[in-house]
C-alpha cells in the first residue's frame, strides 16, 4: 500500500465517478456544442453568483488567461511572493501577457489591504501601470492557510477606490470554503475572476474554469483558444467535473481533520523544528540541522509514504480523496516510530 502525500493531484477517478464519465454526452466544445462542458460551465458559474465560465485543462492555464484577459504588456501584478501564479506557472505572467510583478511579503501566503494599497504604482510615467491585484485562497505555499474574508472585503475595497480588478486563484477554494464555513457565492461577489480547479480536492482527473462576467470570459475563449486550450469532446472531462461537484466538496472536512492528526504526530517529534499550523489539507514543517528534507522524504519512503521536499529543510504532506483513515493510521504510527 503506498501513501501518497505528494500532493492532491495525485487521486485517481473513483468507479463511480469513471462510471459519470463514460455516460457523457459530448460534442465539439470549440463550437459550444458540448452539453457537458456547457452544464459544468453554468453549474460553476451560478454556483458562485457569477455570470459565466470557461473549462480549462489545468489550473495554471485558468490563471493565465485571466491574468491576459486583465493586463496590457509593461503592467504590473501584485501578489503575494509564494504565489503559484508567480512560483509556479513557469514565469508565465512575462511569457504570456509581458507583465511584470509586484511581490508582497505575506503571512503565509496572505497578504493585507494595507499592503496592496502601498504597493499600487502612482500614475507617473516613469512607472509600470498597476493592473491587477491577486490572492491566492487557501496558500500552498502558506501551507493551505485560509484568508480572512474580512481582509478580502478590504483588499477589494482598495481595488475599488483604484480601479483595480481583482483574482482570485482559488485552486483550493473548496478547502477554503468547508474550512471556514464560507459560501461560493461570498466570494463571487467580491472577485471580477475566480480560477477553481476539479483536478486538486475534488478527485478528478483534469480540469480548471475560469468564472466571471460574461464580456470577460468571452474574451477568455479567445484567449484559451490562442494559448491552446481549445479541446473537442472534453465532455468526458466536464462530466467528472460535474459527478465532482455533487459528490466531493462535503468531504473534505474529513482531509482537515486527517491533516491535524497526522501534524500532532509530527510536532512531537525531536528532529522537527515547527509544523505550520495546520489550517485544511496541507501540512508544512520545517526540520532541525540534523536531518535534511531529502533524507527525511527518502526515509518515509522506506515505508512506501511519499512526502515532498519543498525546500532543504522543509517537508510537505497534502492529504486527499484517496488517503483512507487506515493510510492515516499507518501513517502516524511509522511517524510515532521513527
Ligand atoms: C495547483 C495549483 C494551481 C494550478 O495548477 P495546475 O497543475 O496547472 O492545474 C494554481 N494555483 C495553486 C495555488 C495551485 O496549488
Amino acid at each position: 500500500m503506498i501513501i501518497d502525500f505528494k500532493s492532491d493531484t495525485v487521486t485517481k477517478p473513483s468507479p463511480a465517478m469513471l462510471e459519470a464519465m463514460m455516460k457523457a454526452q459530448v460534442g465539439d466544445d470549440v463550437f459550444g456544442e458540448d452539453p457537458s462542458i456547457n452544464e459544468l460551465e453554468s453549474r460553476a458559474a451560478s454556483l458562485f453568483g457569477m455570470e459565466a465560465s470557461v473549462f480549462c485543462p489545468s489550473g495554471t492555464m485558468t490563471n493565465q488567461v485571466a491574468i491576459k484577459c486583465h493586463t496590457q504588456p509593461g503592467d504590473e501584478v501584485i501578489c503575494d511572493e509564494s504565489a503559484h501564479i508567480y512560483q509556479y506557472e513557469g514565469g508565465g505572467i512575462a511569457f504570456n501577457s509581458g507583465a511584470s510583478v509586484k511581490l508582497l511579503q505575506g503571512d503565509r501566503g496572505r497578504i493585507t489591504a494595507r499592503q496592496v494599497k502601498e504597493a499600487i504604482n502612482p500614475d507617473d510615467p516613469h512607472r509600470a501601470h498597476t493592473s491587477l491585484v491577486c490572492v491566492e485562497n487557501t496558500s500552498n505555499r502558506g501551507g493551505g492557510s485560509c484568508y480572512d474574508f474580512e481582509e478580502i472585503k478590504k483588499i477589494k475595497a482598495v481595488c475599488l477606490e483604484n480601479k483595480l480588478p481583482f483574482h482570485l486563484d482559488g485552486a483550493r477554494i473548496w478547502n477554503a470554503l468547508v474550512a471556514k464555513n464560507e459560501t461560493p457565492k461570498q466570494y463571487g461577489e467580491v472577485f471580477d475572476t475566480i480560477s477553481i480547479c476539479l483536478s486538486k480536492s475534488l478527485g478528478c482527473p483534469v480540469g480548471s474554469l475560469l468564472l466571471g462576467k460574461k464580456d470577460l470570459i468571452k474574451k477568455a475563449r479567445r484567449v484559451r483558444k490562442v494559448f491552446g486550450g481549445g479541446m473537442r469532446q472534453a465532455g468526458f472531462l466536464a462530466a467528472a467535473g460535474i459527478y465532482a461537484l455533487e459528490n466531493n466538496i462535503n468531504r473534505l472536512a474529513d482531509d482537515h481533520a486527517h491533516a491535524k492528526q497526522i501534524a500532532e504526530a509530527i510536532v512531537k517529534k525531536s528532529f522537527v523544528k515547527m509544523v505550520l499550523p495546520v489550517e485544511t489539507n496541507i501540512i508544512i514543517f520545517e526540520l532541525n540541522d540534523s536531518l535534511s528534507a531529502p533524507a527525511l522524504v527518502a526515509r518515509l519512503k522506506e515505508y512506501d509514504i511519499i512526502g515532498y521536499a519543498i525546500a532543504p529543510n522543509r517537508v510537505r504532506l497534502v492529504v486527499h480523496l484517496d488517503i483512507t483513515k487506515e493510510m492515516v493510521g499507518k501513517t502516524i504510527e511509522t511517524i510515532s516510530a521513527l
